[in-house]
């Protein structure tokens, strides 16, 4: 059966969105209403995994809203919600709780990462969140998810819940009129030189909102001092930069830097090497920096005037539901249909 083409994507209100946000995720999403129907969600269910206070996740739920707004999401063309508005996601998570097996979960890195050592304490959200993040997606029967390469493995997970959910129920799903399959495979768009940027502090890290230390990344609201003085103090090792991509391999904290540098100017790694090879990292920080402030200042200032009225974010956010809510629903009510449940 061919579904029709629909993006969707999430990001967590967990903190203060970072460059690996903006490069691994958000300027996809911007790129991609070109050519498709757009659905993008603050998936603030997903935040509550881990603790967050509620006074704070609300403040980082309408800055998330706020950020993709002035990164230049379109709100009205596309979809732009959080997602706790649309109870049908918490809804199917749970059918596919009872699809996705213990074994797959078990395979999750992502939870291995975030438990630790601690892991008869963390919450049995953080065990199923790629479920929901599965449901995330498929409530919308969501073709294209464009995320970073930390998620393909949760991409994944959803493909082979899909297939399983298809498998399991094929008879009833044909004898409804949906064909050989009721949910499509979503394809995980992993593009660019930044689907992973690294922590400034430690470059075998991902740069996360939930490092504990604000100096591991550049935040979309960072003022010009402060990304300056953060790209100052990044780990670096006492080597010139190299003049060939090769010579970055084994080197993981010049790799980053130069990644981040060429997804910014819109260049290749090599082509950076060519203009800064042999240089000391002070001068190359220089322009990495000057580089930060021309493209975040603009978004980071866009993102403290439209925080600034909460009431329109709001306004935003529930027209979004209101529209995702339409969508959400009829799959529901096909999944309760197929599952065998009865209903008005
Ligand atoms: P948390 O630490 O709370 O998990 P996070 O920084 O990983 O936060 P998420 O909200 O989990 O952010 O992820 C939002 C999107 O950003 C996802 O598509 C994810 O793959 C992408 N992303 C997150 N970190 C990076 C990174 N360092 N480089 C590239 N993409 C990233
Ligand atoms: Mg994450």
């Amino acid at each position: 059966m061919a579904f029709k083409e629909l993006v969707f994507s999430g990001v967590q209100p967990t903190g203060n969105l970072h460059l690996g946000n903006y490069l691994g995720a958000v300027t996809k999403f911007v790129a991609m209403q070109e050519r498709y129907q757009c659905i993008y969600c603050v998936v603030d269910l997903h935040a509550i995994t881990v603790w967050q206070d509620p006074a704070e996740l609300r403040r980082a739920i309408r800055e998330v809203a706020a950020a993709f707004i002035a990164a230049g999401i379109d709100p009205k063309q596309h979809i732009v919600f959080n997602q706790s508005q649309v109870s049908e996601h918490a809804e199917l998570a749970w059918v596919f709780n009872c699809v996705a097996r213990l074994g797959w979960l078990n395979r999750m890195t992502q939870f291995k990462e975030k438990a630790g050592k601690d892991r008869e304490n963390v919450s049995v959200g953080l065990y199923a969140y790629p479920n929901l993040m599965a449901a995330d997606i498929l409530v919308y029967r969501a073709t294209h998810v464009p995320v970073g390469d930390d998620q393909k493995q949760h991409v994944e997970l959803a493909r082979d819940i899909a297939q399983k959910f298809n498998n399991d129920f094929a008879a009833l799903i044909a004898e409804r009129g949906f064909g050989d399959a009721f949910f499509p495979l979503p394809e995980p768009i992993i593009q660019g030189p930044a689907t992973r940027v690294m922590s400034l502090r430690d470059g075998t890290k991902k740069m996360s909102k939930s490092d504990a230390s604000d100096n591991s990344r550049i935040n979309l609201a960072d003022d010009a001092d402060t990304i300056a003085q953060k790209i100052r103090k990044a780990k670096t090792d006492p080597e010139p930069l190299p003049s060939e991509v090769k010579g970055l391999e084994t080197r993981p904290e010049a790799d980053n830097l130069v990644g981040i540098y060429a997804a910014l100017a819109d260049k290749t790694p090599a082509d950076v090497l060519r203009e800064f090879g042999g240089a000391q990292f002070s001068t190359f920080k220089n322009s990495l920096t000057d580089i930060l402030v021309a493209k975040l200042a603009p978004i980071g200032g866009e993102m403290k005037r439209l925080t600034a009225d909460p009431t329109y974010i709001d306004s935003i956010l529930i027209d979004g539901a209101d529209r995702a809510r339409v969508i959400a629903l009829q799959t529901m009510n096909a999944v309760k249909d197929i599952v065998g449940f009865v209903r008005k």
